[in-house]
């Protein structure tokens, strides 16, 4: 009842209330122009990402320099994400997509055995073992499930006939789901590892790594950035069973997580995406590792101005379980409404933030860390004199960060002198981050970062705030947490 009495007051002075779950937008055809880009940062875009199953991370440099170029006239950090192919099983190409009816029977498998499939429609898989690993599954999914096909025979050479469950039309290139059988596959080809190398040299934020199956793929990945020295941070995302089953090995490897709803609710029944996709959250919270919730969120968003009320639930929920970021897939990388589909995130999240109540009690996540026992601290001080703000002064972003995993319902201001913690903060719940330089006394940055945060729009002169710093000592650090008024 209070909620609903309260539903009835809102106004428009609610809409100026800070987001603090944060929103990734897939970046495609439909926002590469500048005035589009520029457009979705306007309207709420935290991170930015390019998927590389498309066109490798070459190719894609030029979005990569008008996104950064973009964000460099914008005072809060806006972070770029590339989404690593990885092994995946695919159809070939075809002339013209072959059309399927309901019931009819169809062959599988790799192309030497086309002469065999005799009358029946061939479709071709490009992968060598395909005959082999199918063998636990009993239904073949295209692109997640939009055709399915009951398996019906697998010769001995590995031809698989499979009967359509639904009439359709296959196409060139067409992701293949096999629920239940674990593919042999190595997890990088050498064009993932070209990508992640490219990116390493180029400088992006993040590389969220697909269809990975342990925590080794992901230590692979970390491995190899640390020869480069670069500071990227690797997002396992998480789409097949074995990393469901693996998942406490992917965390501790991981720097965040993404939950892949579209290729997860094909690899396991789809019914057990939602209670996986609030474990995966929750212990991501747990670790204070930021955690992205992905896929159809406002999916009917990519031909309709107007989310269905579904989907606005779904988004809600996300925000309810406090994630830390959710995302848009082919709303904004080819839908007709882009901004439209980012303004409606926005306000669906914000609405359903001003109703959460504050983490308490049980729902406190366990201190691990000095870092963390003062950042909880920080956030006990800023609820009990209902400061307006957290502001931190972070070199490194770790104090943001772990500010961050104790979810105050108020904003954390970042201030960071280091550009690549100012875009990787993009992700974590709540955390706006700003540019500063840490030149002179302590107290000179700190008003300078205060001033900067004005002038962003994120505090107003009067605001009770709290204050975080760390101050270099001979012997150590001394760090401050203090109650002060924006002047
Ligand atoms: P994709 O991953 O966008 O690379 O397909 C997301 C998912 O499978 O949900």
């Amino acid at each position: 009842m209070y909620y609903l009495a309260r539903i009835h007051e809102m106004t428009a002075s609610d809409r100026l209330q800070k987001r603090l779950t944060k929103i990734v937008c897939t970046l495609g055809p439909a926002c590469f122009s500048p005035d589009q880009l520029e457009g979705l940062v306007k309207s709420g875009m935290n991170v930015a990402r390019l998927n590389l199953t498309h066109a490798s991370a070459k190719k894609q440099l030029p979005i990569v320099h008008l996104v950064k170029e973009i964000r460099s006239k914008h005072p809060i950090g806006v972070g770029i994400l590339l989404d690593v192919r990885c092994a995946q099983v695919r159809t070939g190409v075809v002339e013209k997509p072959i059309m399927i009816a309901k019931g009819q029977e169809v062959c599988f498998g790799v192309e030497k055995l086309r002469k065999e499939s005799e009358k029946h429609a061939f479709v071709n898989v490009d992968y060598p073992a395909f005959g082999k690993d199918v063998r636990k599954a009993e239904i073949l999914l295209l692109d997640n499930g939009e055709m399915s096909f009951d398996i019906v025979s697998i010769s001995k050479s590995g031809l698989v006939k499979a009967k359509a469950r639904q009439d359709g039309t296959i196409g060139s290139r067409r992701h293949v789901n096999m629920p239940g059988a674990d593919i042999s596959l190595p997890t990088f080809t050498d064009a993932d590892w070209e990508d992640i190398e490219t990116a390493a040299e180029e400088g992006v934020d993040f590389l969220a790594i697909s269809f990975i199956r342990t925590g080794k793929d992901i230590a692979d990945v970390q491995a190899f950035l640390r020869k480069k020295k670069s500071p990227i941070r690797v997002m396992a995302k998480i789409e097949t069973r074995q990393a469901v089953a693996n998942f406490k090995d992917i965390l501790r490897e991981s720097d965040a997580i993404m939950v892949a709803r579209g290729d997860l609710g094909a690899e396991l029944p789809f019914e057990q995406v939602p209670v996986i996709q609030d474990e995966i959250v929750a212990q991501c919270r747990a670790a204070g590792k930021p955690v992205v919730v992905a896929t159809h969120m406002l999916e009917s968003m990519i031909e309709h101005p107007l989310p269905t009320r579904a989907e606005v639930t779904d988004v809600a929920h996300a925000a309810t379980i406090r994630t830390d970021t959710t995302m848009l897939s082919g709303e904004t990388a080819s839908g007709r409404h882009p901004l439209v589909a980012v303004d409606a995130m926005d306000r669906i999240l914000r609405a359903t933030e001003q109703h959460l109540r504050e983490v308490d009690g049980q729902d406190m996540p366990a201190v691990t860390s000095d870092v963390e026992a003062r950042a909880q601290s920080a956030v006990l001080l800023a609820r009990s004199v209902g400061a307006s703000a957290i502001v931190v002064m972070t070199k490194s972003g770790k104090s943001a960060e772990a500010i961050s995993k104790f979810r105050p319902m108020i904003p954390i201001i970042a201030i960071t002198d280091d550009e690549t913690i100012w875009s990787q903060l993009s992700l974590h719940y709540g955390v706006s981050s700003l540019l500063c330089s840490f030149k002179g006394e302590l107290e000179d940055s700190v008003i300078r970062g205060m001033k900067e945060a004005v002038g962003a729009g994120l505090l107003g002169e009067g605001d009770e705030v709290v204050l975080v710093t760390g101050t270099e000592i001979t012997g150590g650090s001394v760090i401050s947490i203090q109650a002060r008024e924006v002047r």
